[in-house]
Formats: C-alpha cells, structure tokens, sequence
C-alpha cells in the first residue's frame, strides 16, 4: 500500500515570496524512509529542496500520481510530540498564525540542523546558589501546593508579594510533580533567567533540571533540548519559547512573574503565552500556575470572572517589612535650582547609605522614554485629549500623535502649560548616569565602586555573573542598570534603590499604568531584605500626583485594579474590548498604503453594518520605517461582545489580500491585544 504524507512546507524560506498562507501539499512517502506525523523532512519543490514538516500520513490522495513527487529523505531523526502536533490547529486558529511558523517553534531550526561543532562550554560560574532542601512551608504556603495539586484541570493565580515564598511553591508543587512521574515545566521572563534560578534549582533538583533560553549558545542549546526530548530532563526552566518544550507526561506549567511583557512576543509569530500555556495543560490534565506580586489586570480580572482560582500569600516570609518608598517631585527640584539627576534629599541618603557601608542600587526605566514628551519645568505632558494616553513623537515628521485616535499635533516649540522651552524627549543613558555619580562620589570623598549593568555590557557570555557578584561581594557599592536589574535578585546589603525616573514607563499605551505599578513595585522590592534592615527606595517623578504612585506607595494592588478596571470599562479598553493591529510592511510604500486601503474597504463596510468597532484607523507606524521597510498598520477596537467573529473576519480580509498580486511584495502580521503599537 502507497502512503501519502501531508506536507507544510517553509516556501518562504527560500524564495522571494513572502505570503502568509500556508502551504500544504502531499508528497509520496518512499517505502525505506520512517515518515511518520510529525516527522521533519526534505521534500522538493520546484528545482529546489526545501524543509517541510509532515501533518498527516494517509493511504489516499486527491492528487493526480504522475504529478505527486517522493520525500527526498528526512531533515532529522526528532519527531513533533504527537500533543504539540494536535494543538497545531488550535494555536494557529488562536493566534492567526501560519502553521509553518509554529511548528519551527516546536522543533527550532538549531534542533533541525543537528548539533553545532562549535560547541559552547558548559553554564561559567553560576552564581549564589541556595542548597536549603528543608525549608517548612507557612501554613498560606501549604495551602497554595495542596490546592493546586488537588485540582489538576485549573488555572491559578498565585499573588504575593516579592519575597512572600512563591518560588518555593513552585519548588514543592514540582517536587510532588516529579515524584509523582511526571515533568514541569517553568517560565521566568527572559530578563530574569539570571544563573541564581538556575542554581537553586540544580542544587534543589540536580541534574533533572535543563534551562531553555535565547542566550544559549547552539551546542549547549542542542544539549539541553535533546536531554528534554529523551526525557532525561524532566524539569524544563525557560523563557517564553520553553513553552514549547518537547516534554511529556507534564503534571505543573508554573509562569512566574505572569504580568511579564515578555510572555507575548512581539515579533512574528506573535503569540501570548499564557494562552498557550493553558491549552498544553489542558491536553495534559495539570494545573497551571501564574504567579506575580503584581498581577497584570487580564489575569486578576480572569480571577473576578471565576475563569482562573486566586491563591494569595500575604505577608514576607520572616516578616522583613517592605521598603518605604518616597516620591520626589523633579520638577519641583528644578524650580528650586537643583537641576542634577537626583532629588536633593535623595542625594543625600545615596551618600549616608554608602557611608554606612550598605549598598545601593539606581534604576533607570528607559522603555519608551524616548517617545514620550514632556515638560522639565512644569511636568507638562503631551496627552490625547480623547484617550487620556499619551501621544507618542514621531520624529519623521516631528508629530505628536496618538495611537488610538486620529490626533496629532505638531511638537511644540514652547510648553503649552508654562510656556517654558524646556520641552524633552530622549532617554538618559546608564553610563551617563554612571559617569555623573562618580563626580558626585568624588566631590564627597566618597570611592565606591559604581557597576553597570544593561544590555550593552552584558551581551557577553559570562558578563552579567561577574557583575552580580562582584556587587554582591562588594559592600558598599553601587549598581546602576535598566529593567535587568528590578527581577529577581536577592542581595540582603541593599538599603537604597533609587529611581531615576519613574514616569519612564508612561508611554502611548492604555497598560502603561499597570506596567509602571508593577515594575516600581518590583524595583522598590530590592531594598531592605535582610532582617533587621531598614529599606527605602525613592521614585523620581515629574507628575507627583498620578494615581498610580499612591498605590505603588501604599502596597495596595487590590486598589489599584479597583481603579484600573473601572477606567478600563469606561473606556472600553482591554478586557472590556479587544485591540487588534494588522500590520503591513515592505520595501514600496505605495505598495503598501494599496494594500491597506483595499483592507480598510471592506472593514468599513462591516462596521457599517455591524458596529463592531469602537475604533477603525490606518496611520503609518511610530517606527515608520525598520530595516528599510515602510510600515504602516491598521488599528481596531474591537466591541467585545463580537470579538470573535470580527477578528475572523478580518483574518479573511487578509488572506483575501494575500492571494492578489498587489501582496507579493508586502508582509502582513496579524496581533491580537499586541504588547507595543511601536
Ligand atoms: P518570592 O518568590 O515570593 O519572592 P521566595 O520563594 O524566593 O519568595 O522566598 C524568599 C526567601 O524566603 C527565600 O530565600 C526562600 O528560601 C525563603 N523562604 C521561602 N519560604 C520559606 C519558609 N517557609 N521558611 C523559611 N524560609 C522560606
Ligand atoms: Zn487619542
Ligand atoms: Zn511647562
């Protein structure tokens, strides 16, 4: 009997064409070769050989035998576990994906070229591990493992506050997992896979823990892969893309620091983690655990509608109080003469803190500062005045627009509040901080050592270990570094963390609140966690009376989603609504803007007849033009009642598009709630 196999194939991979469609097509399987579902194989197309991936093996086909051609032979020995394979429908469906670009996630192209010869050198010093095997659970703590360990088909929302022992029911709820036969898998944002989770976990677990992440050289990321795959790894610790790790028989998905931007990517394939996390446990019958101290305001909301069960742990184990955190007024600091980077009171608590040998770390939240525009003198900002969200600048033609209406506004000479001229945007860097501190320090007769720590001085492998622990060994000092430094670590002599501007997380964005709640609170957590020390940490802000600094000050997330949703409801923003941004982009622009008014076409019409939109726009992007490619998006709000008939729709609309030739030249991606609008 001839068999046939269903075949997708990467035609994108080696041509010019870049449609989104998939392409599937049935090839013979020749009797020597093992093909089987899920198989990788190497299949001719055209004159060429390319890679494909096999879906289906059946014994009849609709396709006329002298036109259907034999599999060349197999790209590699490693099969799609059969439950990854099954989901593929699901995810695609979900996400409006082409099957091609998930199954490359599930068997990376580093698994499908075979093993590197260049092999990297196994994990470099890795850090302060902790080896404490016998910790006794709080009773809260107990709680939180037995619950979810008794309800294996649920989804759980673990809140507690950092330090509050969450990690350690991940520990015990992998434990009873392992024992148990089975495996678990654990995502940390990318930025916090630091070597310390690593070595707690080997010296917990030992060998049966492997690390999945980007930093990984190929050879070592081959190795940790393949220890999964033959199940000698049976507890998986990665980034985002781990969770499409080829375990088996997975009894815990535990995603740490759940409200993490880095759960949902936001290049192609865009997916959201979480989502994906919570079908695999499905197929598997096992919890899911997500855990934060802050939760995004989608997954707490998840817990009010009854979808997901909240766990709390409430108070720090030990009882260490939280630090005490201050907000300094900068424009005020600058009407008062004090046009430095710190705060008057601030700089003198930075030198007592050194003084008496603790250490301090200074934090400078950078994301999106750039875009955002703002007044020195007075804290003016530049607001819609329809979106209550900031407008973005776009440099191409010095605008200030908004990313969810159609308003704009050139950028202003003078302060519209104040009239001043001193009107910013444009980030401060960490060695400019750096350098500002050490004249400081000097002026001060003060000579600690000041680190670094950001994406430029820790690309190298090894880098970012020798500067945690040369700050962990070295007290006092000063580490000064961007978003890497507010997860996770743990160094007890920190009394100070200051930050140098709070409002830098305000961009265009309607989370921009709940990712500035959860990043302060987070940073401010590094301070003071060693018994009997007293921590403090200072938010430098240019609007003082934003709420989102009360609530920060105070410990209070519950008040603050109180106020979160309301004005999300209002303004029917996520969950209350659902974002979608189709974006297009290419070498002609002409192309391009063609394309989306054939798309806006029949969208208008729907949303004539419909009313499904809240919002319809197209508009150039912020980032107008990437690697010499235009991009331009549309942007819809969707009315949430009818979200998913109207997100079909314009996934038709789309693949409608990409069969003419007007899209040959154009990429188009497709984002559901997309993490940036940049
Ligand atoms: P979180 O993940 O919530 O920030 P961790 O689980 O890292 O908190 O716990 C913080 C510290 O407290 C760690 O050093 C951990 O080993 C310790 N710890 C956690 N639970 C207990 C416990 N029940 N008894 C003693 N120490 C604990
Ligand atoms: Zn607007
Ligand atoms: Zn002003």
């Amino acid at each position: 009997m001839m068999k046939y196999a269903k075949v997708i194939i990467d035609a994108a991979l080696n041509t010019n064409t870049t449609s989104t469609l998939d392409c599937a097509w049935d090839y013979l399987v020749p009797p020597n070769l093992n093909v089987i579902r899920g198989s990788c194989v190497i299949v001719p197309f055209g004159k060429r050989e390319i890679d494909g991936f096999v879906v289906d093996v059946k014994e009849q086909t609709d396709i006329a035998l002298d036109l259907l051609k034999p599999i060349k032979r197999l790209a590699t020995n490693f099969v799609i576990k059969t439950e990854l394979l099954d989901l593929l429908p699901q995810i695609c469906d979900r996400f409006k994906l082409r099957a091609i670009d998930v199954l490359k996630l599930y068997l990376p192209s580093t698994i499908r070229k075979g093993k590197p010869k260049r092999n990297g050198k196994r994990r470099v010093p890795i850090g302060i591990e902790k080896t404490d095997h016998n910790v006794v659970l709080n009773a809260e703590q107990q709680h939180c493992v037995d619950t979810v360990l008794s309800q294996p088909d649920k989804v759980f929302l673990l809140k507690g506050v950092t330090g509050s022992g969450k990690t350690e029911v991940y520990m015990h709820i992998i434990k009873k997992v392992l024992e148990a036969g089975k495996t678990a898998l654990m995502l940390v944002p990318e930025i916090g896979l630091t070597p310390q989770v690593l070595a707690n976990f080997k010296a917990r677990f030992g060998d049966v823990v492997a690390m999945l992440h980007s930093k990984l050289y190929g050879g070592e990321k081959f190795d940790e892969w393949l220890r999964v795959e033959q199940g000698t790894a049976r507890i998986v610790i990665g980034a985002r893309s781990a969770i499409f790790a080829p375990l088996e028989n997975i009894g815990a998905i535990i995603i740490d620091e759940e409200h993490d931007g880095s759960y949902q990517s936001d290049s192609n394939p865009r997916y959201l983690t979480h989502d994906i996390a919570i079908m695999r446990a499905k197929a598997n019958h096992c919890p899911v655990v997500l855990g934060s101290a802050t939760p995004s305001v989608q997954s707490f909301y998840l817990t009010q509608q009854g979808q997901y069960q909240l766990l709390e742990l409430t108070k720090r184990v030990n009882n260490v109080p939280l630090p005490k955190i201050e907000l300094v007024d900068m424009a005020n600091e600058i009407r008062s003469g004090n046009g430095g980077i710190f705060g008057n009171e601030v700089l003198a608590e930075l030198l007592q803190t050194l003084r008496q040998r603790r250490s301090v770390m200074i934090f400078l939240n950078r994301r999106g500062y750039s875009q955002t525009v703002r007044c020195l003198q007075c804290g003016w900002s530049a607001k819609c005045e329809n979106c209550d969200v900031s407008m973005v600048y776009h440099k191409d033609d010095e605008q200030l627009k908004c990313h969810y209406c159609a308003a704009r506004m050139p950028f202003p000479s003078r302060c519209p509040q104040c009239g001043s001229t001193y009107i910013k945007h444009g980030a401060m860097g960490t060695q400019k901080i750096c350098a500002e501190l050490e004249k400081l320090l000097a002026q001060s007769n003060l000579y600690v050592p000041v680190l670094r720590m950001d994406t430029d001085n820790t690309q190298a492998k090894g880098a970012l270990v020798k500067i945690l622990e040369k700050f962990a060994s070295t007290a006092p000092s000063i580490l000064v570094g961007t978003q890497m430094i507010a997860k996770g670590h743990h160094f007890p002599q920190v009394n100070l963390v200051i930050v140098v501007n709070a409002d830098g997380g305000f961009v265009s964005d309607y989370r921009s609140a709940e990712r500035t709640f959860a990043l302060l609170t987070q940073v401010a957590g590094r301070a003071g966690r060693e018994i009997g020390s007293a921590g403090k940490a200072y938010l430098q802000t240019y609007m003082p009376n934003h709420y989102v600094y009360k609530f920060i000050q105070n410990y209070d997330y519950n008040g603050f989603y109180q106020r979160e949703i309301a004005a999300r409801q209002a303004t029917k923003y996520p969950p209350f609504a659902t974002i979608v941004r189709v974006l297009v982009s290419g070498m002609v622009d002409t192309k391009i803007i063609e394309v989306i008014k054939q798309m806006m076409q029949p969208l208008r019409q729907y949303d004539g007849e419909k009313q499904a939109f809240i919002y319809l726009g197209a508009m150039k992007c912020p980032y107008g033009r990437l690697q010499n490619k235009y991009r331009y998006q549309i942007l819809a709000r969707i009315k949430q009642d009818v979200v998913e008939q109207t997100v079909n729709f314009m996934d038709k609309c789309i693949k409608q598009i990409e069969q003419q030739p007007i899209a040959r030249s154009v990429k188009i991606f497709f984002e559901i709630n997309p993490s940036s609008l940049s």
